[in-house]
């Protein structure tokens, strides 16, 4: 198996956050992720911003299904993050 050594940085954890907040992730790499939120006050509050954005956006939208919201989200995140570079 290929190992290869990741440095888990703001940008890779941002890389990964759709996939972290929808716990997608190998556990291995969601403890790494885990760890930098740990360390890192910027992503720790991405992290509970997005997850409360989630929430409400669940609750408010509870006639649509919530793949619907969650695809939303995902686009709207990348949107962002293309416009970012
Ligand atoms: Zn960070």
């Amino acid at each position: 198996m290929k190992k290869k050594r990741i440095e888990y940085n703001c940008e890779v954890f941002q890389e990964y956050l759709v996939d972290y907040l929808d716990e997608d992730l190998p556990a291995e790499l969601s403890i790494e992720l885990e760890k930098h939120r740990m360390v890192c006050r910027e992503c720790a509050r991405l992290v509970k911003t997005l997850r409360r954005i989630i929430y409400e956006l669940k609750k408010l939208s509870y006639y649509e299904t919530e793949e619907s919201v969650v695809a939303r989200i995902h686009t709207s995140l990348k949107i962002k993050r293309w416009k970012r570079k």
